[in-house]
């Protein structure tokens, strides 16, 4: 960047001084990832409150060859959300707009930086549901589940957040801005490039606001039941028509959560496994099968990340694992040399899995450990987090060189001076 230009200076101009931020103890919450695990240092904090602010930024730091990183909750969990080496840190919690509901199309408009529990209740008042439910539902925002194409507990019965987008508006590097939002249910004119931005982690553009697909709930009852389980594979036969949710967790994670939060035992018995079942069906269960029913019973699964961070710094590794590899899978991970204190919990209808460690003396040895694992039982190394700053190396080992001679093209057409986050994926 050229010492001539008073980068800070413009900004304040263009967003007012009150939303730019410089003093550090303004900005740790903004550099510092939710883990802990990543801190950085950021410019400036940058809080633009329109989409013309937006775009004003973006070509600030573009004509100022300055990089910047887009931030929606800060609840990413690879390091991609945060400035590691001093970039501007654009903020856009303060797109919180959100239109009426419009039955006619199902659908609604929402600000980038709606918060998805703002957004369900919303969608609730009327009657209808926004599929994608996380436990960070009351900071994770729509342009950062969108960036990252979050997942959550429902996609087996709803689909990722891919499934939901039905139209985006979304600033590029150089300023300019295309908004497909104002869209007709059904349109087929050429291929929807703006769908690129799914998954794109701040990459490749600023999401600027989405118009997103509202689901009308089935009506059905459904129970909510823990089950004890000696296998995943024993959970795997569980699934069956009506499944709306199958997570597991492992003994590690129950005890720790009952600790933390002062919760009872939720069901007789010691297993490997929990599985927790939403279901509108009737469960094709042994007789024998130690099982509870309780709709209250979700605190213990959405607990457990919370708990794990409360135990110290957790290395997080997200996968995902061919179904019939899962408790090979498990029972490697637990053979590991010197891993810290492991927790595996996930969503088990998409052969997900939440690796995490706490008390590693070398965690790098063991992500890259569990990541071979991974790698070498035919799993992916992402399965619903991203990519990040975690797994650059990874993304690169394990991807087939015509796809990210692909992301490469796209990356430069859209990006050429590699200002929007460029630590991740290509860092
Ligand atoms: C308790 C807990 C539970 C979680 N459970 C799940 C889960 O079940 N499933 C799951 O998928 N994830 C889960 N996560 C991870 C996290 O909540 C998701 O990745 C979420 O999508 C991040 O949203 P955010 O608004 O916080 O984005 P951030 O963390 O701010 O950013 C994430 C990435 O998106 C980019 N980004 C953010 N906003 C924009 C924008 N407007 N335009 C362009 N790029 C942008 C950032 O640059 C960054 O690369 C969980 C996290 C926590 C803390």
């Amino acid at each position: 960047m050229s010492p001539a230009v008073d980068l800070v200076g413009d900004l304040r101009e263009t967003v007012g001084s009150a939303q730019v931020l410089t003093d550090p103890d303004l900005t740790i919450g903004y550099v510092r990832d939710w883990t802990g695990r990543w801190t950085g240092n950021t410019t400036a904090v940058v809080r633009p409150g329109s989409v013309e602010e937006v775009q004003r930024v973006v070509r600030i730091c573009q004509e100022a060859g300055a990089p910047l990183v887009p931030q929606g909750g800060n609840t990413g969990l690879v390091g991609g959300s945060i400035p590691h080496r001093g970039e501007v840190l654009l903020s856009l919690r303060r797109l919180d707009w959100l239109r009426p509901i419009e039955h006619d199309t199902g659908s609604v408009i929402a600000g980038a930086g709606v918060t998805l529990g703002t957004l369900q209740a919303h969608a609730r008042k009327e009657g209808l549901v926004y599929a994608v439910d996380l436990a960070s539902r009351d900071s994770a925002t729509v342009g950062g589940t969108i960036a990252t194409n979050a997942g959550g507990a429902f996609v087996v019965s709803r689909g990722d957040t891919r499934r939901q987008v039905r139209g985006l508006e979304v600033v590029f590097a150089d300023g300019s801005v295309v908004s497909t939002i104002e869209t007709l249910p059904k349109v087929s004119t050429g291929p929807d490039l703006l769908q690129t931005m799914i998954g794109s982690e701040g990459t490749l553009g600023v999401i600027t606001s989405a118009r997103l697909h509202l689901s009308i709930p089935n009506g059905a009852e459904h129970m909510v039941m823990l089950i004890g389980a000696d296998t995943l594979a024993d959970g795997l036969r569980v699934m069956g028509p009506g499944l709306r949710a199958i997570e597991f967790f492992d003994r590690a994670c129950l005890e720790a959560v009952m600790e933390h939060r002062g919760l009872v035992r939720p069901i007789q018995g010691d297993f490997p496994f929990y599985l927790l079942v939403e279901t509108t069906g009737n469960l094709d269960l042994e007789e024998s099968s130690p099982a509870v029913v309780d709709r209250s019973l979700w605190v213990y699964r959405e607990s457990i990340t919370e708990t794990i961070n409360g135990l110290g710094v957790p290395l997080k590794l997200d996968v995902a694992l061919p179904f019939d590899r899962m408790d090979e899978f498990a029972d490697a991970v637990r053979a590991l040399d010197a891993p810290g204190a492991i927790f595996l919990y996930g969503h088990l209808a998409e052969g997900n899995f939440h690796v995490n460690t706490v008390g590693s003396p070398d965690p790098d040895r063991a992500s890259e450990a569990i990541l071979g694992l991974v790698v070498s039982m035919g799993g992916a190394i992402a399965s619903e987090h991203g990519i990040g700053v975690a797994k650059t190396g990874w993304w690169r080992r394990t991807t087939d060189p015509g796809s990210i001679e692909l992301a490469r093209r796209v990356k430069e057409a859209l990006d050429p001076n590699r200002i929007l986050n460029p630590q991740v994926f290509w860092g």
